[in-house]
């Protein structure tokens, strides 16, 4: 599926054929680009909810930060770019949106600017309650934090998630687990993970180099509702995965999806479960805009 036919790109909007830098700039020759993924919903009433616009552009600014980029946008700027963009694609659909905070210029390794700013979105149906996938343990240990920073949304770290993804996926897997290097369970490619012991949601703590996910915030956010107990953040280890009733990834591009197999030993028995359902149907109602408890959550590109 194409992306949308306008793309947002340092202030103005442009034809996707035209959204260019040069081959020699610092995200090419560096790796440094800071990004995010988000996705909009359509609701019932014909508008496009863009979820947890605010808590994204504040993760990029984090990110930008972090890469000591010597501008950092607003987070105003942010979320008005994204906007911008999906009304000049005229956008009601349901999508996944990216944004890159990016570095320019063409400038020795330590260059910290110019940053630019790049947004467009991809028209994508939200992959709904169906689907469980089949995951594997990656031979490849997740990055540390000592070393490049896995909780910066950063394009340089996602070398790291390919060369896992790529292994799962010729080894005829859809999906991928890593460990950190000290061997406890991190996180997925594009995604954190949830498991379900005895009725209560645990799930990596923020020291297990995990992207700090702002899907697993709201995991976190409707745990107690869902299971009458607040969701465990703590280290898991590798073997846990194997008591657990259910296990499910979640992220803004993956959503709530559940996990049927480790290594080809099934999670529970080999279902989606109970929370897992009720933690999609939770979800699913919530980014539609179905629950007007969460509208704070939402962002509305038509509506006022
Ligand atoms: C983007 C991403 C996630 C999910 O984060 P959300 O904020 O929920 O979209 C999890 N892990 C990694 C490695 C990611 O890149």
């Amino acid at each position: 599926m194409p992306t949308a036919p306008f793309m947002y790109l340092d202030g103005a909007i442009v034809p996707y054929a035209d959204a260019k830098v040069h081959a020699f700039t610092g995200v090419v020759k560096y790796g440094c680009g800071v990004f995010e993924g988000l996705r909009g919903y359509r609701s019932a009433d014909g508008d496009l909810l863009v979820f947890r616009l605010a808590e994204h552009a504040e993760r990029l600014r984090f990110g930008a930060k972090v890469m000591r980029y010597d501008h950092v946008h607003k987070a105003v700027e942010i979320e008005d770019a994204v906007l911008f963009m999906l009304r000049a694609n005229e956008l009601r659909e349901d999508v996944h949106i990216r944004v890159i905070a990016y570095l320019g210029g063409d400038d020795p390794l330590h260059q910290t600017g110019p940053v630019g700013l790049v947004a467009g979105a991809l028209p994508r149906p939200s992959a709904g309650p169906g689907g469980g996938m089949h995951v594997t343990i990656s031979s490849w240990f997740r990055i540390a934090d000592a070393a490049l920073p896995p909780r910066v949304k950063c394009t340089g770290n996602y070398v790291n998630n390919r060369v896992a993804e790529i292994e799962a996926f010729q080894d005829g897997y859809d999906g991928v687990l890593m460990l950190t290097a000290q061997g406890k369970v991190s996180e997925g490619s594009g995604a954190c993970l949830f498991i379900v012991r005895a009725g209560r949601l645990v799930t990596p703590d923020v020291a297990s180099d995990i992207l700090e996910s702002i899907t697993r915030d709201t995991v976190l956010h409707l745990a107690e509702e869902i299971t009458g107990h607040p969701a465990a953040e703590r280290t898991v280890d590798r073997t846990e995965l194997f008591a657990a009733d259910e296990a499910f990834w979640c992220g803004s591009g993956m959503e709530i999806r559940p996990i049927l197999s480790i290594d080809r030993v099934p999670v529970g028995d080999g279902r989606a479960g109970p929370v897992t359902r009720a933690m999609q149907e939770r979800y699913f109602a919530i980014v539609r805009g179905e629950d007007s408890a969460f509208a704070h959550w939402l962002t509305p590109v038509w509506g006022a």
